[in-house]
């Protein structure tokens, strides 16, 4: 189990840019849509750059709202403490009031638990 309150959020800027990465890949094979976060994202690490601040908080990878209870979803990787999506992790989607959750998956079937979450109802 990851550790109350999901420490995954606050990333090293490095480790955005991998994500960012990640995400746009995924928006070309056509199995993420939100260009808008992407660019969003990427601003902020551009301003934090620029003010020499080495982390970031990502909260939600475009992650819908619980579809129980209608809180925000976090991805949690069983490996707290870093957030890389690393491909031999546990990872799954959680809701963060009701505890709801996909099944677990490995960090390269990331996508899988996006839709698994987003096509919950
Ligand atoms: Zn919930």
């Amino acid at each position: 189990m990851a550790p109350e309150g999901g420490c995954l959020y606050k990333l090293a800027v490095q480790e955005a840019r991998i994500i960012i990465d990640r995400l746009k890949k995924m928006l070309n094979r056509k199995i993420y849509n939100n260009k808008k976060r992407i660019d969003e994202l990427e601003e902020r690490i551009k301003k934090l750059e620029l003010n020499h601040m080495t982390q970031i908080e990502v909260y939600e990878l475009d992650l819908k709202p619980c579809p129980r209870c209608g809180e925000k979803a976090k991805f949690i990787e069983d490996d707290c403490g870093t957030f890389n999506l690393a491909p031999n992790h546990n990872h799954w989607i959680e809701c963060s009031k009701c505890g709801l959750r996909t099944m677990t998956v490995k960090g390269w079937e990331e996508d899988l638990a996006i839709k698994l979450w987003n096509e919950r109802n």
